[in-house]
């Protein structure tokens, strides 16, 4: 599955809101069950409207909404790429994660200590990815020098590698985080950097946590995390750890009657999950029928035998065709049978490149 990590410094919210999280999760009925893999990751539906939809017209019993995981990764310090705090155990966990959901204070609480002595949370996106620079600078370096050596003997993996890599410490150099380099690298040269192992050349999505009062409207500190976000190509929400605690521990209906006292459309959690799916290029497929209406995750280009595989492996061994409907046609003209006798169903082949919001059937052989 994909992975969230979850970091910022220490008492910036970054446990209420997984806390929060999984609470939400797991006070959903039986179809949303929050599993904990490890103490510090949990696993959360991704909240798609479209699913009812789907279900009520194709009288599906159940609805299973795909997930995605967020793993809390605490510890980090300035001085972590020395090791300290939990320094490399913790950036051992950043390696592993598909996405960075970086949490920066932007409320005041003079009962609450500030790290660093002062709320500036553009400041604290700063010393956090300084410090990840420099874990990714010595890492290059220590391996560059054998890249280069190895590319000299005509290895493949090596001559792709050291033009990405010399590119990199470029950027560390200027003081430019790794995924910089995703907006320029041609894709086929995206597998290489994501080989490389680096802690910035994960996409990153910031979250302002702020005090209840500003969580419809935001404040000084969030727009000022905006406009860095803005600069950076980064993602951005605003989201008040505190309520969404609250809202958490609440049945369904209250917890709206809560928001909408608040003047919020919707938890802020549901935003930050489908900000975290956005941000992984993610999109959705469904599989629809009288038992179950299913989403299945892919990464956005996959093609339909592979978006299969996610089913079963079987189904991608054995791919003969995908019976296609796309969302809209399915929802507008009623269901599966009016969307075939109007023409809208397609039979697709290997090449066909899966959209968000098909509706597929799979032929297959076993
Ligand atoms: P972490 O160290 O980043 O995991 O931070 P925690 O989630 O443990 O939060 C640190 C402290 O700040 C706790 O006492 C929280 O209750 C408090 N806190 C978290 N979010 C907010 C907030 O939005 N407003 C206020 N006033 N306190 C908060």
């Amino acid at each position: 599955g994909f992975k969230c990590g979850i970091v910022g410094l220490p008492n910036v919210g970054k446990s209420t809101l997984f806390n929060a999280l999984t609470k939400t999760a797991a006070a959903q009925a039986a179809n949303y069950p929050f599993c904990t893999i490890e103490p510090n990751t949990g696993e959360v539906a991704v909240p798609d409207p479209r699913m009812k939809k789907l279900a009520d017209i194709a009288g599906s019993k159940e609805i299973i909404p795909t997930r995605i995981s967020f793993v809390d990764i605490a510890g980090l310090v300035r001085g972590a790429s020395k090791g300290e705090g939990l320094g490399n155990k913790f950036l051992a966990n950043i390696r592993e994660v598909d996405a960075i959901v970086h949490v920066l204070r932007c409320f005041e609480d003079s009962d609450i200590t500030h790290v660093e002595g002062r709320i500036d949370p553009v400041g604290d996106a700063e010393t956090i990815e300084t410090e990840l620079m420099l874990a990714d600078l010595e890492s290059l370096e220590r391996r560059v020098e054998q890249t280069r050596k190895r590319a000299t003997g005509k290895d493949k993996e090596a001559l792709a590698q050291l033009p990405v890599m010399e590119a990199v410490i470029g950027l560390l150099n200027e003081g430019k985080p790794a995924r910089l380099l995703l907006k320029t690298l041609p894709p086929e040269d995206v597998p290489t950097l994501k080989s490389l192992n680096l802690l910035t050349s994960h996409p990153v999505l910031y979250v302002g946590n702020v005090a209840e009062a500003d969580a419809a409207t935001g404040n000084n500190y969030t727009e000022a995390v905006a406009k860095m976000a803005a600069e950076q190509g980064a993602e951005f929400v605003v989201i008040s750890a505190a309520i969404e605690s609250e809202v958490a521990q609440l049945p369904e209906d209250e917890a709206k009657d809560f928001l909408d006292a608040l003047g919020l459309s919707e938890a802020g959690l549901d935003r930050l999950i489908r900000a975290g799916y956005h941000l992984l290029d993610l999109i959705t497929y469904f599989t629809v029928g009288p038992k179950e209406c299913r989403a299945w995750t892919i990464v956005r280009g996959t093609k339909a035998p592979q978006a299969a595989g996610v089913i079963h492996t079987d189904f991608e061994r054995g791919f003969i065709r995908a019976n296609t409907i796309a969302y809209e046609d399915f929802v507008g003209l009623g269901g599966e049978v009016p969307a075939k006798e109007a023409g809208k169903a397609r039979d697709e082949g290997k090449e066909y490149v899966v959209h968000d919001g098909d509706v597929i059937h799979f032929r297959f052989n076993t």
